[in-house]
């Protein structure tokens, strides 16, 4: 290219600029002010103190949505929201690392608790699944576990926060289906199982706790030990289903019944078990599950009954009366 050409050149394009730069000059500004604009940022202050700023320079305070994560910036100082707080009345928890609103159940400071969708804190019942909880008010909202009285009701939560219903808890303890302690069941409890044999073999010749000859062992007797003769039929105490059908060196032929709601009975030293009784299966109370026999630890023909309540051997006369 000739020199001259290139000045003309350079020449034309200086006046294109200051055409543009005339016509658009405060647009050039603008855009050069928005260039360095603050950016929406968080903002690490001293003392792990977090700040959020706004376009505008300002930092933001109050409710802030971030990637789909709640904050809440403080209203005067602007700092991120750590650990419990209480917003117009209503109790939040923001995780302790990163402010983050929590929302379900959570734990915090050894205990459970419960957050709605929104975040706030719920207390009272709540269902969630096909259980209950009490999320205690008077303390703080905690989950419940253990006996709780409520509106003069008493109830009992498991240790994972769950509404016992249905069931016993102890052999002093019976909730009934909406969860309330009925003590009435325990005053009628003498019912709860009808006795296993035909009502002529009522001799007790092992009751429990007792540690007799017959007893093997230094543990004391955890049923009661029924004298009867070899081959009498042997009757579910109550309606359930089959969770143990089998022969253990101690026990001999043994089964033991699900009943569902705490209760679990056990049938030992039979000869053989009755046609058709497996494990899994459902029996009805009075069903013929056996045969009284002399098997596993046993010096002659006899049925030991046991009671469990919640995994624990209790007095079957506690639970069934004699004949
Ligand atoms: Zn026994």
């Amino acid at each position: 290219m000739k020199n001259k050409t290139r000045k003309h050149l350079l020449l034309l394009l200086f006046c294109l600029m200051s055409v543009a730069f005339a016509v658009t000059g405060n647009t050039v500004y603008a855009s050069a002010a928005k260039v360095e604009a603050p950016a929406r940022k968080w903002i690490f202050g001293n003392y792990d103190r977090v700040y959020f700023q706004k376009t505008d320079g300002t930092l933001h305070k109050g409710w802030l949505r971030r990637n789909g994560y709640v904050y809440y910036m403080h209203e005067t100082s602007g700092v991120r929201v750590s650990g419990w707080r209480t917003i117009q009345g209503k109790r939040y928890f923001f995780q302790r690392n990163n402010g983050k609103l929590v929302t379900g159940w959570f734990h915090a400071d050894g205990k459970k608790y419960y957050a709605s969708s929104n975040g706030s804190l719920r207390t009272g019942w709540l269902t969630d699944g096909n259980s209950r909880y009490y999320l205690n008010a008077s303390k703080k909202g905690a989950m419940q576990t253990g006996w709780a009285k409520i509106k003069e009701k008493k109830y009992y939560f498991y240790p994972n926060g769950k509404l016992a219903v249905k069931t016993w808890i102890d052999e002093k303890h019976y909730v009934n289906k909406k969860g309330v302690l009925d003590l009435d069941m325990v005053r009628k409890r003498k019912d709860t199982f009808r006795w296993p044999l035909d009502s002529q073999w009522r001799t007790i010749t092992s009751t429990f706790g007792y540690r007799g000859e017959m007893s093997v062992g230094t543990s004391d007797h955890d049923g009661l030990d029924i004298a009867a003769n070899m081959n009498t039929p042997i009757y579910a105490g109550r309606s359930g289903v089959i969770q143990t059908r089998k022969y253990s060196e101690s026990a001999g032929n043994y089964i033991e019944i699900d009943h569902e709601n705490g209760l679990v009975s056990q049938y030992m030293h039979m000869t053989k078990f009755a046609a058709g009784i497996k494990r899994g299966i459902r029996v009805k109370r009075g069903q013929l599950i056996g045969y009284v026999g002399s098997t596993g630890w046993s010096t002659g023909p006899h049925l030991h009954f046991g009671v469990k309540v919640n995994g624990v051997c209790s007095d079957p006369l506690k639970f069934v009366r004699k004949p």
